[in-house]
């Protein structure tokens, strides 16, 4: 049955039971007020005139007046006759006082209207004895009525008392329950109530929506489980070690190649800490290590690695996984995936080029070298004069073998450095001397393109623990870079100052100057500034930064696009 009818029936059913015990109560005083109301005016006021009759009659002697009192009441008692034989008594009473009247003297007709007025209250005290009876039992049924409707309210209103509030709480308390565990995503929930009523139809409701809620759930969750078996699959796959860590660096997965390298198994790389299995594991250990950043050179060297019989050389790359939790504004790390990029062929690569170079550049010294002193042995007078055309000729000749003998000695200095083969020379060495050098070395160059060299130099330089043809060479090569770019009648200043405790060497032009975004990159290998003059090799730079990194110092350069370079390089003293 539905709540709302057993609510209108209970509630109603107790409504009409406060009706009808109002009505019996109400009914069953007016009876017993109408029982009282006919005894007093039909019954008590025929025995008050028949008192006043009685007492008439005492008095007649003495008092006049007595018989028109009797007369009166007697006319009052004809219009109040109640009683069955009543009226016939009444008859009878006028008729002996009529007697009486004319003849006050008769005893006899004294006697009989007496007798005829007891006989008229014993009839009317019957009938009060009667009434009251009837009185008592109007009560009696009253109470009665009273008690039984009474009761059915109070048995109503009970039954409401005790099902009614757990009617309609308990399936509230019991839905609440299930919304609560379906909040808290357990969609196997359901909830049952017996019958047909309104909340017979919201667990039927509330059923579907669990269901279809759990039914989205699965699918959902086959969706997640088919895409997580996808992503693991390609990392497994990948032919590069791939290690994924959380926040507190205990590792999440690993594919096959990361095992191999590591040369751990999966059970004993996956579900450890990084720092725990760094303890025993080199490779571990460098990856443990703080992600590469990009000034930490050391992070950022080759990794090498000795498994399955060879040398692997490795690139890391640390990827942290940063996310926003649905909800939050707050970016939270859960994570980072290193990436070991294998290089190995590149590695090799590149020695085949280096060694390459290092064969080319030495065979080819040897002729231009040769080259070279041919010419002077043509520009000697014992081989003939030569007009002046030819001399041009040879002086050009003797230009482009200069650059080929230069370029050729970077190739050799570079493939030297690449396969770490560079000898420092260190020596207590004066400064100035490397600043006499250098200044003869290009004073030719300065002088053609009428570039003013201007030297800063602080007085008593110290003396410096270096490898000195190695730094004059770096000098050499920031200023021919300096002239080179520097306009024509341009200005380099060259400075060499003690600065705390080191010696600062620097190199000053006004040329075009170097974008911010290529200042990294100058001192890499083979770099040229796109649009630069393409005569050299891209190498100057690099070599120089090994020369003086080799040696303990700092290289570096400070630049404004369209107003000048700062190529410096300090070293300690
Ligand atoms: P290169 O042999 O090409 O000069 P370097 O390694 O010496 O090689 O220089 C690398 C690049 O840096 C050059 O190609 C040039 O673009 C840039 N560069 C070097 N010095 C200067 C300078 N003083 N002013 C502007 N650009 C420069």
């Amino acid at each position: 049955m539905k709540t709302k009818t057993k609510l209108t029936i209970g509630v109603g059913t107790l409504f009409a039971l406060i009706i009808l015990l109002a009505a019996v109560s109400t009914y069953s005083v007016n009876s017993l007020k109408d029982d009282t109301n006919n005894i007093l005016t039909a019954n008590y006021n025929t025995l008050e005139y028949s008192r006043n009759m009685l007492m008439a009659l005492d008095e007649a002697h003495t008092d006049k007046t007595a018989f028109s009192r009797f007369e009166t009441n007697l006319r009052q008692q004809r219009a109040n006759v109640t009683e069955m034989g009543e009226w016939e008594v009444t008859q009878r009473i006028a008729d002996h006082f009529e007697r009486l009247r004319g003849n006050p003297g008769d005893s006899a007709a004294y006697a009989d209207v007496r007798a005829d007025i007891a006989e008229l209250m014993r009839l009317n005290m019957d009938a009060i004895v009667r009434k009251s009876e009837t009185a008592r039992e109007t009560a009696d049924s009253a109470t009665i009525w009273i008690s039984v409707t009474g009761a059915g309210c109070f048995l109503i209103a009970f039954i409401l008392l005790v099902n009614l509030p757990g009617n309609i709480a308990n399936p509230i308390k019991e839905l609440t329950e299930s919304i609560k565990q379906i909040a808290a995503q357990r969609y196997g929930e359901r909830v049952h109530f017996e019958g047909h009523s309104e909340f017979g139809e919201l667990a039927r409701s509330f059923n579907t929506m669990a269901q279809k809620l759990e039914e989205y759930a699965n699918s959902k969750l086959d969706k997640l489980l088919m895409e997580k078996k996808r992503i693991d699959t390609l990392i497994e796959n990948m032919h590069d070690p791939v290690i994924g860590i959380d926040e507190h660096g205990k590792v999440l997965f690993a594919n096959s190649e990361a095992v191999a390298v590591t040369g751990l198994d999966k059970q004993g790389l996956v579900g450890n800490t990084i720092t725990e299995l760094a303890i025993e594991n080199d490779l571990l250990r460098i990856l443990a290590r703080k992600p590469a950043g990009v000034d930490d050179r050391e992070d950022t060297k080759p990794i090498k690695v000795f498994a399955d019989g060879k040398e692997s050389y490795f690139e890391r790359e640390t990827i942290d996984i940063d996310i926003t939790p649905t909800g939050e504004r707050e970016i939270r790390r859960i994570g980072s995936v290193i990436l070991l990029r294998n290089i190995t062929p590149f590695k090799e690569l590149d020695s085949a080029k280096t060694n390459f170079i290092a064969t080319v550049s030495h065979e080819l010294k040897t002729p231009i070298s040769s080259i070279k002193m041919s010419l002077d042995l043509l520009e000697h007078q014992t081989t003939g004069g030569l007009n002046e055309d030819q001399r041009q000729l040879i002086e050009s000749i003797r230009d482009d073998s200069e650059r080929l003998l230069r370029i050729t000695g970077e190739l050799v200095d570079m493939s030297r450095l690449e396969s770490g083969h560079i000898q420092l020379n260190k020596q207590p060495s004066d400064p100035m001397a490397i600043l006499d050098y250098t200044l003869g070395a290009v004073g030719n160059q300065a002088v053609q393109r009428g570039i003013e060299l201007v030297t800063e130099v602080d007085a008593d330089l110290p003396v410096i623990d270096m490898d000195a043809e190695k730094t004059a060479w770096v000098l050499t090569n920031f200023m021919t870079n300096a002239i080179r770019y520097s306009p024509d009648k341009g200005r380099v200043i060259i400075a060499i100052r003690k600065s705390g405790r080191v010696v600062r060497f620097s190199v000053r032009d006004f040329g075009q100057g170097i974008e911010q975004r290529y200042r990294e990159r100058i001192f890499d290998r083979y770099f040229q500034v796109p649009g630069s003059n393409k005569s050299g090799t891209g190498l100057g730079l690099a070599i120089s930064k090994d020369f003086i990194e080799n040696q303990g110092g700092r290289i570096g350069v400070e630049s404004e696009p369209g107003l000048g370079s700062t190529f410096f390089f300090e070293l300690p003293c």
